[in-house]
C-alpha cells in the first residue's frame, strides 16, 4: 500500500500514521521528523532548514525532495510506505509521480479552529517524536514520556503566531493538492475529527 496522508497541520496524520504503520507493516515517512532529526543532530541539512521549521515556512521544494527521493529508495519502502506531510506543493507532487505511483491519497477533513487546539496543546517526546496532547491525549505522568520518562516539549512552530502562518501555507500551497489528486481519482476521505480509534477505523474502510 503506498499511500499519502493529507491534510492541515494539527488534523492527526501522525497520530494515525503510528496506527496505520503497525497495521499494515509498512514505515511511516514524516518530512517534518525528517528536518527535525536534521535540526536535533545538527546536520549541513539541519541547519539549512532550522529557521524555516520554526517560522512555519515550507522548505524549498529542491531540497525536499531530494531527501523524500534518498528516502523512498531505501529497501523498506519496496512494499510501500505512508507519506506523511509530503507532498505540500503541486511541484512536490509532480516530482512525486515520477518517482513512484500511488495507491491512496487520503485527505484528513477538519475545521480550522479544530486544529488550532490540536497543535496548541500538542507535545512531543523529543527522542521518538511519540506525540500527546495535553487534553485530547495526555502522558500518564504530566510532561513526560510514557515509556522512555523524558520531558515532553513543545515544538517551536506550535506557537500561536507560527500556527497561523501554517494554516495560511496550507490553504495557500497544500489545499491545491485534493482536487490534483480527486482529478486522478486517488482521494480518500476520511473525517479526521472524530477519536484516533474511530478516524483509523474510517481510514481501513475507505482503504477497503
Ligand atoms: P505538521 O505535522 O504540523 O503538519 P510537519 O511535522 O509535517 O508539521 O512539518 C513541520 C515543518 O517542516 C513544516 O512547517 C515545514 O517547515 C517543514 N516541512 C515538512 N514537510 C515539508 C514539505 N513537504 N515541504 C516543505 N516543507 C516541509
Ligand atoms: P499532524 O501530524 O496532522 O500535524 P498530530 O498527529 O501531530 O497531527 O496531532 C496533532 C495534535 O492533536 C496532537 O497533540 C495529537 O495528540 C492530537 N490528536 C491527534 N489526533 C487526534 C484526535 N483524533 N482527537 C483529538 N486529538 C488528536
Amino acid at each position: 500500500m503506498r499511500m499519502v496522508f493529507l491534510g492541515p497541520p494539527g488534523a492527526g496524520k501522525g497520530t494515525i500514521a503510528a496506527l496505520a504503520r503497525e497495521y499494515y507493516g509498512i514505515p511511516h515517512i514524516s518530512t517534518g521528523d525528517l528536518f527535525r532529526n536534521n535540526i536535533k543532530n545538527g546536520t549541513e541539512l539541519g541547519l539549512r532548514v532550522k529557521s524555516i521549521l520554526a517560522s512555519g515556512g515550507l522548505v524549498p521544494d529542491s531540497i525536499t525532495i531530494e531527501m523524500v527521493r534518498n528516502r523512498l529508495a531505501e529497501p523498506d519502502c519496496a512494499r510501500g510506505f505512508i507519506l506523511d506531510g509530503f507532498p505540500r506543493t503541486i511541484g512536490q507532487a509532480d516530482a512525486l509521480a515520477e518517482m513512484t505511483g500511488l495507491d491512496a491519497v487520503v485527505d484528513f477533513r477538519i475545521s480550522k479552529e479544530e486544529v488550532v487546539k490540536r497543535l496548541s496543546g500538542r507535545r512531543m517526546c523529543p527522542s521518538t517524536g511519540r506525540i500527546y496532547h495535553i487534553l485530547f491525549n495526555p502522558p500518564k505522568v504530566e510532561g513526560k514520556d510514557d515509556e522512555t520518562g523524558e520531558d515532553l516539549v513543545q515544538r517551536p512552530d506550535d506557537r500561536e503566531d507560527a500556527i497561523v502562518h501554517r494554516l495560511e501555507v496550507y490553504e495557500e500551497q497544500t489545499e491545491p493538492l485534493i482536487a490534483y489528486y480527486a482529478s486522478k481519482g486517488l482521494i480518500k476521505e476520511v473525517d479526521a475529527s472524530l477519536k484516533p480509534d474511530q478516524v483509523f477505523d474510517l481510514l481501513k474502510k475507505v482503504l477497503g
